[in-house]
């Protein structure tokens, strides 16, 4: 059983993780390569570089020093977070269509803060009232009911595995982007762009920039790669808008479910995620040496 998994290689997950692999626990972090940070061209404000250095480059030598003390860093989407049985997390990642699990004792979300999820007028307006951010959650409000999901990633079919058992009908909405992949017969692949989500109380259509519409009970949203903040939601931790709420130990409210860097906002800076995982990982070791 692992101590630790750290979702997020970015500098707040790297540094919780130099913390507890230099302590001796066994912790992995599982990460998509790709970083915001990789387009900062030049990064000036951050202690120890001469000289400017890229935001690529950065990150490289975070992992490469990762690795060089030992850490396990699986390039891997993730995209479900539960609790096991045996009271631990259970972590469900995906590369290439090919799903696998991993427990931990501890989880820390260093995912960063979402970028570029849609603005589709009605979105905000409707969440909770046939908006959803989570199956899991939410799918059984939904039984036997014509239901939608906006995205078409792997977190997009993730979302869908939950509600199929449960809905009458799923429409993936790509908003315009081309999708290929062969679906259960219960799913239609809608690929129009959207132009508004419609309803009185509730959602009730979603009309569509040809001049179409469909009439819809609700929608859950998936775009994209699921951040900290739709885990947290899932699991039960505390959000405030698009970060995750953590106390001055990085603990969430969720017992061994810890957060760090931009995905619980403030200042959304290199140092600030640097310290944070730094406290997360040492709150860590110093629980797990305690018991
Ligand atoms: C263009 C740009 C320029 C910037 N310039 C500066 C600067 O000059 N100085 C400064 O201090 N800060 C700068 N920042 C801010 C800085 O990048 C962030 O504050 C910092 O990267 C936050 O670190 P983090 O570890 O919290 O998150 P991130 O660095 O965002 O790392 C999160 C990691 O989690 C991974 N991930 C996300 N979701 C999943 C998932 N579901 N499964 C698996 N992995 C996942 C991502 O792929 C990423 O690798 C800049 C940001 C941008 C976008």
């Amino acid at each position: 059983m692992l101590d630790c998994i750290i979702i997020g290689s970015g500098p707040a997950g790297v540094s919780a993780g130099l913390y507890m692999v230099r302590a001796g626990l066994k912790i992995l972090i599982i990460s998509k390569s790709e970083n915001a940070l990789e387009k900062a061209e030049k990064i000036e404000n951050y202690y120890g570089f001469e000289n400017p250095i890229t935001g690529k480059e950065l990150i490289q030598n975070g992992i490469h020093q990762a690795k060089r003390l030992g850490i396990e860093i699986l390039e891997k989407e993730v995209v479900a977070i539960k609790f096991s049985d045996d009271n631990c997390f259970e972590i469900t990642a995906i590369k290439q269509n090919t799903q696998e699990k991993y427990k931990a004792k501890n989880i820390i979300l260093a995912t960063g803060v979402s970028r570029n999820k849609s603005n589709i007028k009605g979105l905000k307006e409707f969440e909770g009232r046939g908006i959803s951010y989570c199956a899991v959650c939410d799918a059984a409000f939904y039984k036997d009911r014509d239901v939608a999901i906006l995205g078409s990633g792997d977190y997009a079919m993730q979302e869908m595995k939950e509600l199929l058992p449960i809905v009458h009908s799923v429409t993936l909405l790509t908003n315009g982007k081309e999708f290929t992949k062969k679906m259960d017969s219960k799913v239609q692949v809608n690929t129009k762009k959207i132009k508004q989500i419609h309803g009185n109380r509730r959602v009730e259509e979603i009309k569509f920039e040809d001049g179409t519409s469909l009439e819809i009970d609700g929608i859950f949203i998936a775009e994209g790669v699921a951040s900290s903040v739709d885990f947290a939601k899932k699991i039960g931790a505390k959000v405030n808008g698009n970060y995750i709420v953590v106390n001055e130990k990085m603990e969430t409210n969720v017992p061994n479910l810890y957060a760090c860097g931009d995905c619980t906002g403030g200042i959304l800076q290199i140092a600030k995620a640097v310290y944070e995982g730094m406290v997360a990982g040492l709150e860590i070791i110093s629980k797990l040496k305690k018991s």
